[in-house]
């Protein structure tokens, strides 16, 4: 396939594949993934795995057209159910919120067993994942952020190893800061980071305003309250 017609945000999942791996593409839509890899020859076996009838044609069609009918199998069905334990060594989820992407991994946790690798590109809640994943032992051992076509992406790599390392010595609003933003993003503070926590910010500042207005004295409240104070933690 040409190369061009995968988006950075993908490209960018592909760029924390490891040579010589086998892949299972999650939520896989066009198999636009899994054939750019087959492609830069980055990846010896791929399986596509989709939930919906549509996108599971789209990629068996982009697979047939690319010539990977043998090395890619396009498989229908919900989640890791697509795919065999010890089957591939890396699973890519992209394109999806982070509680769906947290669910999905939840119920495959026998699929996942000898996986060494996640790469998760979550379009929102990527601390769900942050938090749940460092519960099940995966360690976050990259995690980047960038802005296409004015929408910020992140993609967070995990691997079978020790889930607490990232966040070691850290404890109350230092910890929420971290799993929320990121440990190594808020290191980097990048112009994406930037834009995308500077947005946020002012979004939880906007509700705020309406339920000071409406006189709102909420649970709800002190939640966003928590969430704005982290995020000026968060750009500090
Ligand atoms: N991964 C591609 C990307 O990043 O461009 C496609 C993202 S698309 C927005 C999300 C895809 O995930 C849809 O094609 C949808 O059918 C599929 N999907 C949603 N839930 C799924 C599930 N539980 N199992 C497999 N596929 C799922």
């Amino acid at each position: 396939m040409n190369d061009k017609l995968l988006s950075e945000r993908l490209k960018m999942v592909a760029r924390f594949v490891p040579n010589n791996s086998r892949v299972a593409d999650i939520g896989s839509d066009h198999a636009y993934l899994p054939c750019f890899l087959m492609n830069n020859k980055q990846i010896t076996f791929a399986v596509a795995g989709e939930v919906n009838e549509g996108p599971y044609q789209s990629a068996l069609n982009q697979v047939k057209r690319s010539g990977f009918e043998d090395v890619i199998s396009v498989r229908k069905g919900d989640g890791l159910e697509v795919i065999e334990p010890g089957e591939v060594d890396v699973i890519t989820i992209a394109g999806m919120g982070g509680q769906l992407i947290r669910d999905i991994l939840l119920g495959g946790l026998e699929e996942l067993l000898g996986v060494k690798r996640l790469i998760l590109q979550p379009n929102v809640a990527a601390h769900l994942l942050r938090k749940r994943l460092a519960e099940l032992d995966w360690e976050l051992v990259e995690e980047t952020i960038l802005e296409e076509d004015e929408k910020i992406y992140e993609v967070l790599v995990f691997d079978a190893g020790n889930g607490s390392r990232p966040y070691e010595g850290l404890d109350g609003m230092e910890l929420q800061k971290n799993l929320l933003a990121g440990p190594m993003l808020i290191k980097e503070q990048n112009s994406a980071f930037k834009k995308k926590w500077e947005s946020e910010l002012i979004k939880r500042e906007g509700i705020l305003r309406s339920m000071e207005q409406a006189e709102t004295i909420s649970e709800r409240a002190d939640q966003i309250k928590n969430e704005r104070d982290l995020i000026k933690e968060v750009l500090s």
